[in-house]
């Protein structure tokens, strides 16, 4: 029998069995250890970015004109993220120093903290590398969070945990848990394979592990849930394309009785608005009202500051956009799509990725692969001017949009000076 809060642990560390008390997370953000920091992550920040978001957010070099989102770049969400993953390094130096997955989804961000001797365990709770943590071993947890059965197996090995889960992340845990206590399936808006996702499905299931969940990505796969809410969907399909995307043991002649939104949040606002309206109406239909239809917008305001800003700043009359960041970064992801539905939009990780006028590597919305695309020739003519929009991710630095900047200006064949604040 197991004493709550204390975990027996078998693995090759502790044959004894011998009870192992959990430690609490450790809060690194001491202020003498971020003054040690200041130095580390001041290096994401950018003077001409910050000078351009006090002027105008607007840029004139030479005959190409740059225009900012009013919002962009990094959360405060991803701050701290970051912020904890260099003070666990400069707190526990000497020490064996873990990250599960990525911190954040950005390549440049990711890339600093690997130089900096962080090891990488995968996100998946059974993995066998999470035998071989031992009591000596911090594991920082990403802004994502983890899964329940993740976050015990950790603390059955009695590592010290650094815990960067996103306060709007969590909140969302919280709707979700409540969900289950009341019986109600949580339907997760969001990726069924995205880290964050994932943690949300494991809070779902309620602290008896019994609660439901399913989770869908799109309006084609929503419509599938509404069809079978009214009596049209056929039960063998329906559980064979959510097999990987439903608690265990799921039944939609069951668990479709009471159902309760919630959404990954970095999703596009318009979609969640849509597909929640798409499954009230549904539910509403069946049972006449929608008393068994409940729902929450847990899409986190930085995310929705983004679109919004992106929204507006394409009110202007530019010639194409620009959106930078991780490939794999949902919130970003959504940036390109908005974008892309009105004009040429390339969508770049960092600077390298302009090569010339002619040619950019860039990140193809429909094939889901970074590809050489060729420039509109307006790019190339610079006796003419040329007006493009920029806007970055939550998890995208303002170092990496200075240096997309620069790229661009220098192309164009304007060098910019250096700023100074
Ligand atoms: S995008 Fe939102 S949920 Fe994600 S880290 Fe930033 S504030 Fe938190």
């Amino acid at each position: 029998m197991a004493v709550p809060g204390i975990f027996l642990d078998t693995c090759a560390q502790n044959r004894h069995n011998i009870p192992m008390q959990v430690k609490k997370p450790v809060n690194v953000r001491r202020r003498e250890v971020l003054e040690r920091i200041r130095s580390q992550v001041d290096q994401y920040k950018s003077p001409l970015v910050q000078y351009m978001r006090e002027n105008g957010d607007v840029l004139h070099c030479g005959n190409t004109e740059v225009y900012l989102a009013s919002s962009f770049g990094f959360c405060d969400g991803v701050k701290r993220a970051i912020e904890i993953a260099h003070a666990a390094c400069d707190m526990f130096a000497g020490k064996r120093i873990w990250l599960i997955g990525e911190i954040i989804h950005n390549p440049v961000v990711n890339a600093r903290l690997d130089a900096m001797g962080l090891r990488h365990l995968p996100f998946r709770t059974n993995d066998p590398a999470y035998d071989a943590l031992t009591e000596e071993d911090v594991v920082i947890i990403p802004a994502f969070g983890v899964p329940v059965a993740l976050r015990q197996r950790l603390e059955s090995k009695g590592v010290q945990l650094v815990d960067s889960t996103c306060g709007n992340v969590m909140k969302v845990w919280t709707r979700v848990r409540s969900y289950a206590k009341q019986g109600i399936t949580s339907v997760i808006h969001g990726k069924a394979k995205h880290e964050e996702s994932m943690a949300t499905a494991s809070h779902s299931q309620g602290d008896d592990g019994l609660g439901n969940y399913i989770v869908i990505f799109s309006e084609a796969e929503a419509q599938m849930l509404v069809d079978y809410l009214l009596g049209r969907g056929d039960k063998a399909t329906f559980i064979a394309h959510f097999a990987k995307a439903c608690s265990p043991d799921f039944d939609p002649d069951v668990h479709l009785a009471e159902i309760g939104m919630a959404n990954q949040t970095t999703m596009l606002k318009s979609e969640t608005a849509h597909i929640q309206a798409m499954l009230r109406d549904a539910v509403t239909q069946r049972d006449g009202n929608d008393a068994r239809f409940h729902v929450f917008d847990t899409i986190c305001g930085a995310t929705q500051d983004r679109q919004n800003a992106l929204f507006e700043l394409l009110e202007k009359p530019l010639d194409a956009m620009f959106i930078i960041g991780g490939y794999n970064s949902s919130n970003t992801t959504h940036l390109a799509h908005i974008a892309a539905r009105r004009l040429p939009t390339f969508f770049v990780k960092s600077a390298d990725c302009l090569l010339n006028l002619h040619e950019i590597m860039a990140y193809d919305l429909t094939a889901k692969e970074e590809r050489l695309i060729p420039l509109p020739p307006a790019v190339a003519d610079t006796e003419h001017t040329w007006r493009i929009g920029l806007t970055a991710g939550a998890s995208c630095p303002d170092n990496v949009i200075e240096e997309v900047l620069r790229r661009i200006a220098a192309l164009r064949g304007f060098e910019l000076p250096a700023v100074t604040l």
